[in-house]
């Protein structure tokens, strides 16, 4: 099934290919990065938080680990502008 979602922040329709039975699974608690493995990272970001990886690269940094991100500095990305 393809599935289009717009990012919140730049207004960008994206397309992505899901299979309605693996959403059902993520709606119903499973982890995203097991019941979506296939999409991207930021695919996946997008369902999550409505946010493209354009957007979040320009939020949290180009080298930024979703996971992780927290625990950086942030004075240490601001280094860079
Ligand atoms: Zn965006």
């Amino acid at each position: 099934m393809k599935s289009t979602v717009r990012c919140i922040y730049c207004n960008k329709d994206y397309d992505m290919l899901v299979d309605p039975a693996d959403l059902t699974a993520w709606s119903e608690g499973e982890l995203i990065q097991v019941a979506l493995d296939y999409l991207s990272e930021g695919e996946r970001e997008l369902l999550l938080s409505g946010t493209c990886d354009t957007c979040w690269d320009e939020m949290y940094g180009e080298d930024g680990d979703i996971m992780t991100v927290e625990h950086n500095s942030h004075l240490s990305h601001r280094e860079k502008e």
